[in-house]
């Protein structure tokens, strides 16, 4: 039937296909979900390329359902973004990390914590009082956390975005454009706005080796964010070649399944014992 109604093919995202009913179903489950522990923080090193060590970790949530199993963020983030399932979701994340960053913060004194910021959450008028009430409920310095936001959230309303991000930063919190490259690149706002670190997409990174255009994309990110002040992250880095490659054309932090996948909270302070 669809077919018949004109409406153009997508190559992309086939998440919202007829099984999203359920998917939305699922999510009205979120409240008994996070009360019932389903949903936890996994963390994944983020690698200096200099030192060898870890600068940092991302934290990732995971959403174990009793009846459907592991479902994906991928799937799940979307859906709860077009909702207030993202603010709890969010929520729910910063309150684990903010918990576990000073007792990490013993073994590695320079560890950041990252957490993905959706714009939704960002957007919200009251969103920079919010996170300084939780750096001091759990009496986390703002230099510990590093906050990803994506090129998109910068231009749903880029003045807005501009204003929370420097109450951001006058909190000591880094901000890093995620994904960069996938969205419209707004080159002009990197200049205005306190971003610490450009974090290129996996879909560069993964042909990096095989893919001419993506290699002239990645290394003249990592030139032009060298210019502006600003550090490069790749994530997706799988393999020792393209992680060679990554630090030849001067990436700054690495991040992948290469060195480790997102663990669980109970492993990260024996992975910091061996990698700092
Ligand atoms: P992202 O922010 O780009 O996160 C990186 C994703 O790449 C993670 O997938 C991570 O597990 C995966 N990854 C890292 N290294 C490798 C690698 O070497 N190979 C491969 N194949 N994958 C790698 P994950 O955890 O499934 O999350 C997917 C997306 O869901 C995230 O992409 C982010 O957009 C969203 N997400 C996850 N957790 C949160 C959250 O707490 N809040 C928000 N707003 N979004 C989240
Ligand atoms: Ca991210
Ligand atoms: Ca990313
Ligand atoms: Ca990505």
């Amino acid at each position: 039937a669809s077919k018949s109604t004109g409406q153009p093919v997508t190559q992309y995202n086939t998440d919202l296909d007829t099984s999203t009913p359920h998917k939305i179903a699922v999510l009205s489950e979120l409240d008994e979900a996070l009360k019932s522990g389903q949903l936890s923080v996994v963390y994944q090193p983020l690698m200096d390329t200099k030192s060898g060590q870890t600068g940092g970790l991302e934290a990732l949530v995971r959403w174990q359902h009793p009846e459907f199993g592991y479902l994906s963020p991928a799937e799940f983030i979307p859906i709860s973004e077009m909702g207030e399932g993202i603010r709890k979701i969010t929520d729910f994340v910063i309150r684990d990390a903010f918990s576990n960053i000073n007792h990490w913060r013993e073994l590695v004194p320079e560890l950041q914590v990252s957490v993905n910021i959706s714009p939704r959450v960002l957007l919200n008028q009251n969103f920079p009082q919010y996170i300084e009430a939780l750096l001091e409920e759990y009496n986390v310095d703002g230099h510990s956390i590093v906050m990803e936001l994506t090129e998109s959230t910068l231009l749903v309303d880029p003045g807005r975005a501009i204003e929370i991000i420097n109450s951001l930063a006058s909190l000591n919190i880094e901000v890093e454009i995620d994904d960069f490259g996938t969205g419209y690149s707004s080159l002009s706002y990197l200049k205005q706005l306190p971003i610490s670190a450009l974090k290129i997409d996996r879909s560069f990174v993964a042909d990096l080796l095989s893919d001419a255009s993506d290699e002239v994309i990645v290394s003249s990110t990592i030139k032009m964010a060298h210019s502006l002040g600003l550090k490069t992250v790749a994530e997706g880095v799988e393999d020792e070649v393209t992680l060679v490659r990554l630090m030849r054309l001067g990436c700054d932090i690495i991040q992948g399944f290469y060195y480790a996948k997102p663990m669980p909270v109970n492993q990260v302070w024996a992975w910091l014992e061996r990698n700092r």
